[in-house]
C-alpha cells in the first residue's frame, strides 16, 4: 500500500509582553519542547499595530480590542512555531483557560498568571484556535514560513 503523506501539524504560539517581561519566555518553552513538541522558529520582535490588527481581525470591535492591542505594544513578543501531532489543541490545553483566575494549575496561565484586575489580557501566551487560524497566524508572523 501506498504511503500515506503525513502533514505535520503546527501552531502559532505568542510569549505575550507581560511574560517576556516576566522572563518567562524560557518556562514557555521549556514547557512546549517537555510536551514534545518540536520548535520550528522562534522570534523576539516587536509588534506593530498592522501584525496585531490582522492577528486580532476576529475580536475588532470588541470592548477589550484597543486594550489589548495597546498591551501587545507594550513590549518585546516571543514568536515561536511548534509542531507535532496535535499540537493546535495540545498547546491549548497547557496555556489553559483564557482568564487566568479560571485557568486551572497545572497549566501556563494557571500556574503563572494573575488576574490583574480587569486585565484579563495579560495572560501570559497565545495559541492558535484552528488548523486555519494557525496557517494564517504561521503566514503572519513568519512570512518567510508561509
Ligand atoms: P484565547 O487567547 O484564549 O484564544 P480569545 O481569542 O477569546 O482568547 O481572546 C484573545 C485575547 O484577548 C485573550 O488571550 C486575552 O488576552 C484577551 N481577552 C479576551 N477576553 C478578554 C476580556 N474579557 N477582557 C480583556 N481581555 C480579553
Ligand atoms: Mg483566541
Amino acid at each position: 500500500a501506498p504511503a500515506l503523506t503525513e502533514t505535520i501539524e503546527r501552531t502559532l504560539i505568542l510569549v505575550k509582553p507581560d511574560g517576556v517581561r516576566r522572563g518567562l519566555s524560557g518556562e514557555v518553552l521549556r514547557r512546549v519542547e517537555a510536551k514534545g513538541y518540536t520548535l520550528a522558529a522562534v522570534r523576539l520582535l516587536d509588534a506593530t499595530p498592522e501584525l496585531l490588527a490582522a492577528h486580532y481581525a476576529e475580536h475588532e470591535g470588541k470592548p477589550f480590542y484597543q486594550p489589548l492591542v495597546d498591551f501587545m505594544l507594550s513590549g518585546k513578543v516571543l514568536a515561536v512555531v511548534a509542531e507535532g501531532q496535535g499540537v493546535i489543541p495540545g498547546f491549548r490545553s497547557l496555556a489553559g483557560a483564557t482568564n487566568p483566575t479560571e485557568a486551572l494549575p497545572g497549566t501556563i496561565r494557571g500556574d503563572l498568571g494573575r488576574d490583574w484586575g480587569l486585565k484579563v489580557q495579560q495572560n501570559l501566551v497565545h495559541g492558535s484556535d484552528s488548523p486555519e487560524s494557525a496557517a494564517r497566524e504561521v503566514a503572519l508572523w513568519f512570512p518567510e514560513l508561509g
